[in-house]
């Protein structure tokens, strides 16, 4: 090949593939229900390869696929989500279910109170009724809270018997016993056990404090603290545009 041009198509591709990965399948998005292109520019999936039609990720495809399997007729329920994000599984949810509760975290603001869209809940103290919910959703939550334990005991008061908390969670200690990353100092603010560590909030342009290094032992941290036995599912189907690691699905189900 001429010189000139493999240059100039090296320097194309290095501008339209700066990590130099690309990757598609087509399947179908279980978000929003259509046809498309899974696509990725960049080789960690997680946050990557997204739906060509509504942008979802594929945690949020693997938690949708989830909830029908476990409750195909999750339409017709009462469901709570806590901190939804404006797209993906929480737009389906919220387009969809016959009751879709939104809630968000505003420490300022009184709680059970309505600020703009969303219920003002703090997950550890909710307001909520007990047994007033089939399903409780969160999505890349519990990483995020001081006291998961009273969070994990409130959701479970506020679920129906039968019902379930339905959540991603990046499990990244696997095998290893769960580790807390930051504990709550001075004025809500982190102290951090280890080093910093900050996700991105749509709420909160600080971020949210990373506090939880969670293992598979969630599910015996759970029982303890709520009495819900607990699944880990984990999906590998690309048909669904499901493949990315720590995209673990855990279902904490009440018992009838
Ligand atoms: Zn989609």
């Amino acid at each position: 090949m001429n010189e000139l041009i493999k240059n100039i198509r090296d320097k194309a591709l290095d501008f339209l593939l700066p990590d130099g990965f690309y990757f598609s399948h087509k399947g179908h998005c279980t978000c929003c229900d259509q046809d498309v292109t899974f696509q990725s520019y960049n080789s960690w999936l997680r946050d990557s390869f997204r739906c060509s039609n509504c942008l979802s990720v594929p945690r949020e495809r693997a938690l949708m696929l989830i909830i029908e399997l476990y409750y195909p007729a999750w339409r017709s329920f009462d469901i709570h989500e806590s901190s939804p994000s404006q797209s993906g599984a929480s737009l389906k949810l919220q387009n969809s279910a016959r009751n879709y509760v939104p809630s968000q975290y505003f420490p300022d603001k009184p709680f059970g109170t309505m600020v703009g869209d969303f219920q003002n809940q703090d997950l550890e103290n909710q307001t909520f009724p007990d047994e007033s919910f089939d399903l409780v959703v969160t999505q890349d939550v519990m990483e995020h809270l001081y006291d998961p334990g009273k969070a994990f005991a409130e959701i479970a008061r506020t679920l129906k018997k039968g019902g379930a908390h339905i959540f991603t969670v990046p499990l990244i200690r696997r095998n290893k016993p769960t580790e807390i990353w930051a504990v709550k100092g001075e004025d809500n603010n982190p102290v951090f056990l280890k080093t910093p560590e900050w996700h991105e909030n749509p709420v909160d342009p600080n971020g949210s404090a990373v506090t939880m290094h969670w293992g598979f032992d969630i599910v015996d941290f759970i029982r303890e603290k709520s009495g819900l036995e607990t699944t880990i599912e984990y999906i590998d189907n690309l048909d669904y545009g499901i493949r990315a690691e720590l995209i673990e699905v855990v279902v904490s189900q009440k018992s009838v």
